[in-house]
């Protein structure tokens, strides 16, 4: 009652702020607010702002379910690809430019990869930097080694990345069955994080199982798991009789064990692996220093 209606009422203020003049509402509006009350979890944050990217594309309907699932948490920006872009992994366009259009429901559209999107939201086209980058939801899963084809982890990295706290958030499988149940973990875990965030920029790859919310076993930090490598490609004929290739499948999981992404959603679990950038193989350093030192160059 008494200091909680003052409380109340700073957070009603808040609300409006968001709602307020900054932006003008053709350019940026998402579609209209669901009834629900702003900020109801998150009482610290002021005016969060939130960029969001995948590689589906702008259409797809992963994207407009996170979007959705984030509306009161703060500004949302929405940079997509024109076209489904999955597997570009971390590639930028450099041998043309980019061009940008809103489409009817705010959504930037961007005709390049998901990182030409959060590179060119973040370099020049968005007013202010945004104070948290998400990607997705991606249509399948994206772990062990395929997170480094992915698109949907690329666009959370480009994040990452320019320092800004990202995540990537999958359903793990195709088809978007239960995207609402991947949505809503979407919501609850950025709530989760932004209530008390870990210092300087991270990166979060999070995939949820394909199972209704009430199915899901809870949630599991994990580490990537590993694949067998990808089938062969598949060679076919052209109607002018050359041969063509059909990039194959990937592989099995190879290292699926207790603590993998693999595991934890073959248990029903979401998997949330914090990620980093280094590809240095540390272990191996000082065995290559030993063996290439007395050579010449
Ligand atoms: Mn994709």
């Amino acid at each position: 009652p008494g200091a909680g209606g003052g409380e109340q009422g700073q957070l009603q203020q808040r609300s409006s702020h968001q709602q307020g003049p900054r932006r003008k509402p053709d350019e940026f509006s998402t579609g209209p607010a669901p009834n629900r009350p702003a900020f109801e979890a998150l009482p610290t944050i002021f005016m969060m702002r939130i960029l969001i990217a995948n590689d589906d594309g702008y259409l797809a309907p992963g994207l407009a379910a996170l979007v959705e699932a984030c509306q009161g948490l703060g500004e949302i920006d929405v940079v997509a690809p024109e076209q489904n872009a999955s597997g570009t992994s971390n590639a930028l366009t450099l041998q043309r430019p980019l061009t940008v259009w809103t489409a009817a429901n705010g959504f930037r559209v961007l005709n390049g990869t998901p990182s030409d999107c959060v590179h060119v939201a973040l370099t020049g086209l968005l007013p202010q930097r945004p104070d948290l980058v998400l990607s997705g939801i991606n249509n399948g899963a994206n772990m062990g080694d395929d997170t480094i084809y992915s698109g949907t982890v690329a666009a959370a990295m480009e994040g990452y990345l320019f320092g800004v706290p990202s995540i990537a958030f999958s359903l793990a499988e195709k088809g978007w069955r239960h995207l609402d149940a991947a949505a809503r973990v979407a919501r609850s875990l950025v709530e989760r994080v932004l209530a008390a965030p870990p210092a300087g920029p991270w990166l979060l790859n999070v995939n949820v199982p394909d199972l209704p919310h009430a199915g899901l076993r809870g949630l599991r930090t994990t580490r990537l798991g590993r694949r067998h490598a990808s089938e062969p490609v598949i060679r076919q004929s052209n109607p002018r009789g050359e041969p063509i290739y059909w990039i194959g499948a990937a592989g099995d999981a190879r290292e699926a064990g207790e603590g993998t992404d693999f595991h934890a959603v073959a248990e029903g679990c979401v998997s949330v692996t914090p990620l980093q950038i280094d590809l240095t193989d540390h272990a191996g350093l000082p065995g290559w220093a030993d063996r290439l030192a007395a050579g010449h160059v």
